[in-house]
């Protein structure tokens, strides 16, 4: 009998696309899903990502400043392989919403703009998928249009990125005679996405190749491939999946070229479902029992409903709908009575999810961002990362006597990762703490739409915030009675110093060697 969890854990991809703003990402995300079948025209995604904002008030900031600040995933099939794409924000304000995505994938597509090579957030973005070790596809966008030597950009990679590149097609032409793509290892082409089979051919210098181009861009096509092909760096599986080379595909995601050859490559050499490590043990994705983690909670996703989605990545074993699950936070039991997948335009009630699955749980405030669910084993994952805020306020209301009802509804942003949220140690009124300045405005909006509560921010007397922990529980205890004026407890209780300035910072940290001041917590 076949052993059907390991066929189906082992078809599954699970991927990000990491990118600079413009560089593309949403039209790739359009051509992925529909060469997946999972929408029927191309244009829905950037038509959702118009469309979306109406559905609730809060979401006018994004339309007034034209970014997406929604994340989701998106599920699609393609040659027998089941494809989780989790989307990013795209503006760098809502970092640690991205950051925390990016531990539930395996792979991620680097796509960059062919005439920029590589900008800041791809570099930053990079940054974090090389921490975690993660293998990055490289996607070389908008050949059709004037684009720089692919040497050049296969240079930049790396040197910027310290990464070793292995171009594995080449753009046969670019700008207007961009014509398709040429395999270097395979001597085969690909003139546009609508063929789905690859065509071999007798190098590069084949007319079915070189024909391709205009008499002038022959010569340098025959002479750069074949360069390409003895000169680069061969493809090695291994270093792909340690995050040390990455392979290079060339392409224009607008005239769908060079599209296929990606999602060939994620099916082909993209790793399937990774284990995971947990506090008690290492979680195989093929282990029977069902593990799974929270990386993101979203709400107002249907305004009729009111509902929190919570998004959770299965990491090993087959979550079942109606399954009992138990929540490791508080240890209680819960019932997963309605999963969902989510398509380009729709959801759908999930009945299985595999490891690898990123599926949504409604829940009305249970879950929280890094919690993680079993089938009854006392198990928590490690990794989910909680960033310091860069900018910390004191929320201001204009009615006092709602007060009351001000504190339940930062308690509930922050559950949903909307704010951090620290309570003074010395009683007085809580801190919000964001990492980007949009984030404010996104908890001002909701504030107002969704609990009637107008508010303004007051600067905080502080700056910083540094999470403190002591092998010895005595030496944090001294800390905190001394400094009780600068400590505040967050969502979980653990306590964070804060101070108003680098400098003091620098001060308490070299006067107190023992203790431990982080940017950033894991949720554990
Ligand atoms: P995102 O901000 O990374 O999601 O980028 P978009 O997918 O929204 O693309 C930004 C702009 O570049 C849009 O005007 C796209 O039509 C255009 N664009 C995207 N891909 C290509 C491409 O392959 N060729 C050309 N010429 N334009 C493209």
């Amino acid at each position: 009998m076949p052993d059907t969890l390991t066929e189906e854990v082992g078809r599954r991809r699970t991927f990000a696309i990491i990118s600079h703003p413009d560089a593309g990402k949403t039209t790739l995300t359009e051509k992925l899903l529909l060469f997946g079948g999972a929408i029927q025209l191309a244009g829905e995604v950037k038509a959702k990502k118009d469309r979306i904002q109406t559905r609730s008030d809060w979401m006018k900031i994004e339309r007034e400043r034209g970014i997406s600040v929604v994340t989701s995933v998106m599920t699609f099939e393609y040659n027998n392989h089941v494809f989780n794409l989790l989307d990013t924000p795209g503006h760098e304000d809502f970092a640690d919403d991205t950051y925390r995505t990016l531990t539930a994938v395996d792979a991620a597509v680097m796509v960059i703009d062919a005439a920029k090579g590589i900008e800041p957030r791809t570099l930053k973005l990079f940054e974090v998928c090389r921490l975690r070790d993660i293998p990055i596809i490289t996607f070389v966008n908008k050949m059709d249009r004037e684009a720089r030597n692919p040497f050049d950009i296969l240079d930049e990679v790396e040197q910027k990125l310290a990464l070793d590149t292995a171009p594995m097609t080449w753009p046969i032409g670019q700008g207007r005679s961009f014509a398709g793509t040429y395999h270097l290892a395979k001597s085969a082409i690909r003139k546009s996405d609508r063929e789905t089979e690859l065509t071999p051919v007798n190098g590069p210098e084949s007319d079915a190749v070189a024909g391709l181009l205009p008499e002038n861009e022959r010569a340098t096509f025959i002479e750069e491939a074949s360069l390409a092909a003895e000169a680069c760096k061969p493809f090695d599986l291994t270093a792909f999946r340690e995050g040390h080379l990455t392979p290079v595909y060339f392409g224009s995601a607008l005239k769908a070229f060079g599209v296929r050859d990606l999602i060939d490559a994620l099916g082909e050499f993209a790793p399937p479902p990774r284990a995971q490590v947990a506090d008690t043990r290492t979680v195989e994705a093929t282990d029977p029992k069902m593990t799974a983690f929270v990386f993101k909670i979203q709400a107002n996703m249907d305004p009729n409903h009111r509902d929190r989605i919570a998004f959770v990545r299965v990491c090993s074993g087959k979550l079942e709908r109606g399954m009992k699950a138990r929540l490791s936070r508080t240890g209680k039991p819960m019932s997963l009575s309605a999963p969902q997948f989510f398509f380009a335009s729709q959801r759908q009630i999930a009945d299985t999810a595999y490891a690898g699955d990123v599926v949504g749980i409604p829940n009305h405030g249970t879950l929280r961002i890094g919690d993680t669910l079993t089938e009854g084993e006392a198990l928590v994952f490690q990794g989910v990362p909680n960033f310091a805020p860069e900018i910390l306020r004191r929320v201001r209301l204009e009615d006092a006597m709602k007060a009351k009802k001000l504190k339940e509804a930062l308690q509930q942003m922050a559950e949903e990762g909307v704010v951090q949220l620290f309570s003074p140690e010395d009683g007085s009124p809580a801190i919000v703490g964001v990492v980007g300045a949009l984030q404010l405005d996104v908890l001002k909006e909701r504030l107002h739409a969704e609990y009637g509560l107008p508010v303004s921010f007051d600067l905080a007397r502080f700056s910083i915030c540094r999470w403190i922990s002591t092998a010895d529980k005595n030496d944090l205890e001294r800390f905190v009675t001394s400094h009780r004026g600068d400590i505040a407890r967050d969502l979980d209780g653990d306590p964070v110093f804060l101070a108003s300035d680098q400098f003091s910072l620098n001060y308490e940290a070299e006067r107190w060697k023992m203790i431990d001041m982080v940017a950033i917590k894991e949720y554990q």
